[in-house]
C-alpha cells in the first residue's frame, strides 16, 4: 500500500499534521510510536493550550486530538517504527506489523526529557514532579521547590521559577556548572535560587501521600545525607530528540535535533519534520503543534508539485 502521507509520531506535532492532511484528502497514516500522544500524556492539568480557560488534562487533550484527526480520515495505528529507508521512493517505514510506503514523510517523533530514573519520579511525574516549569510553575505559587541539573535549561527554569516558588534549590550532581556564564551570573544573583552541589537524589518523597513533601539528597563527596523539603521538582537534565532511526539521512544539529528550512522542510525531498524532534528552543504543545500544520501543508505543497506518475491525489491500495 503506498500512502500520500505517513506521519511518524503522535504528540500534539504528528495529530495536528495528521488532521491537516486528512482535511486535505490525503489519508494520512499516523503511526503513533511507544509513547502514544507523546509528553502529554505524562502531565496532568495543562493551563496554557489556548481555548480551555480552566485548563484540560493533557491525556485528555491528546485524546481529543486524536478523535478530531481521525474524525477527518487519518488513520492512526499503534505501532512503533523499527526503520526507514529513505534511498528507496516511495519512502518505506517498517514496523513489526509490516512496511509502509509514502510519497511524503512527517517525522513528529518528538523528544524525550531525560529523567533521573528513580521510581517515586516516574509515580509523582504530574503530581509534583514535573519537567516543564513553563507548563507547570504556575502551580507552585508561594512554595518552595527544586530544580535539578547544571545546564542551561536548569538556570533558565530556576530563573523563571522564582517568579512563582517561594524558593529554588538548584540541585546539581558537581561543583561547577554546565551552563552558560551569563545564565549562571543570573542565577548566582537571584536571591531566591540557592544551590546544593556535589548532591544526588536518593528519592523524592512522599509516594505514598500521592504528592511531592521533599526529597532525600546525598553529597557525593563527603557522603553526608540529609532532606530538603520540597514541594516540587523539576527534573532538568536535557532532553534527547528521538532521531535515531534518521541517523546519517537527516541533517541534525550537534545536539541532534532535526535541521528544518524553509518551514518544515529537512534535507530529503518529501521528508518533513515537525514538533520537538526540530525545536529545542520553544519546546510546547502549542508551537508542536503549529509546526505540524506548517508540516501538513509543505508536504501538501510538495504532493501536488510531484510528477502524474508519482503524486495522484489518493492513496491507492
Ligand atoms: P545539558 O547542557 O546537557 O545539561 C544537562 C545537565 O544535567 C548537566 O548539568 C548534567 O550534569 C545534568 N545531568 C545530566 N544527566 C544527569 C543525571 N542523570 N543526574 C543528574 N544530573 C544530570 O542540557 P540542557 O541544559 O537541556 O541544554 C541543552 C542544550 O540547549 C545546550 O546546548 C544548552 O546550551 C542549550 N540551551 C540554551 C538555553 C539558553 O541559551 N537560554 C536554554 C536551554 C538550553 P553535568 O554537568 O555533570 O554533566
Amino acid at each position: 500500500m503506498i500512502r500520500n502521507v505517513i506521519v511518524i509520531g503522535s504528540g500534539p506535532a504528528g495529530l495536528t499534521a495528521g488532521l491537516y492532511s486528512a482535511r486535505a484528502n490525503l489519508k494520512p497514516l499516523v503511526i503513533e510510536g511507544l509513547e502514544a500522544g507523546g509528553q502529554l500524556m505524562l502531565t496532568t492539568l495543562v493551563e496554557n493550550w489556548p481555548g480551555f480557560r480552566d485548563g484540560i488534562m493533557g491525556p485528555e487533550l491528546m485524546g481529543e486530538m486524536r478523535a478530531q484527526a481521525e474524525r477527518f480520515g487519518a488513520e492512526i495505528i499503534r505501532g512503533h517504527v523499527t526503520s526507514v529507508d529513505l534511498l528507496s521512493y516511495p519512502y518505506a517505514v517498517t514496523t513489526a506489523d509490516g512496511v509502509y510506503r509514502g510519497r511524503a514523510l512527517i517525522i513528529s517523533t518528538g523528544a524525550t526529557a531525560r529523567l533521573l530514573g528513580l521510581p517515586s519520579e516516574r509515580t509523582l511525574m504530574g503530581h509534583g514532579v514535573s519537567t516543564c516549569a513553563t507548563c507547570d510553575g504556575y502551580f507552585f505559587r508561594g512554595k518552595p521547590i527544586a530544580v535539578v541539573g547544571g545546564g542551561d535549561s536548569a538556570m533558565e527554569e530556576a530563573i523563571f521559577l522564582t517568579r512563582f516558588a517561594s524558593h529554588v534549590t538548584v540541585v546539581h550532581r558537581r561543583d561547577t556548572l554546565r551552563a552558560s556564564k551569563i545564565m549562571q551570573d543570573k542565577a548566582f544573583a537571584n536571591p531566591r535560587i540557592s544551590f546544593e552541589w556535589n548532591t544526588e537524589i536518593d528519592d523524592i518523597t512522599d509516594v505514598g501521600k500521592g504528592e511531592v513533601t521533599g526529597m532525600r539528597l546525598r553529597n557525593r563527596v563527603t557522603g553526608e545525607r540529609k532532606a530538603l523539603v520540597v514541594e516540587g521538582v523539576f527534573v532538568a537534565i536535557g532532553h534527547t530528540p528521538n532521531t535515531a532511526l534518521f541517523t546519517g539521512h537527516i541533517d541534525t544539529d550537534p545536539n541532534g535535533y532535526i535541521i528544518t528550512h524553509q518551514g518544515s522542510r529537512t534535507n530529503i525531498p518529501g521528508v518533513f519534520a515537525c514538533g520537538d524532534v526540530q525545536d529545542h528552543v520553544y519546546r510546547q504543545a502549542i508551537t508542536a503543534a503549529g509546526s505540524g500544520c506548517m508540516a501538513a501543508i509543505d508536504a501538501e505543497k510538495y504532493l501536488e508539485g510531484l510528477p502524474q506518475h508519482l503524486g495522484e491525489a489518493q492513496a491507492t491500495t
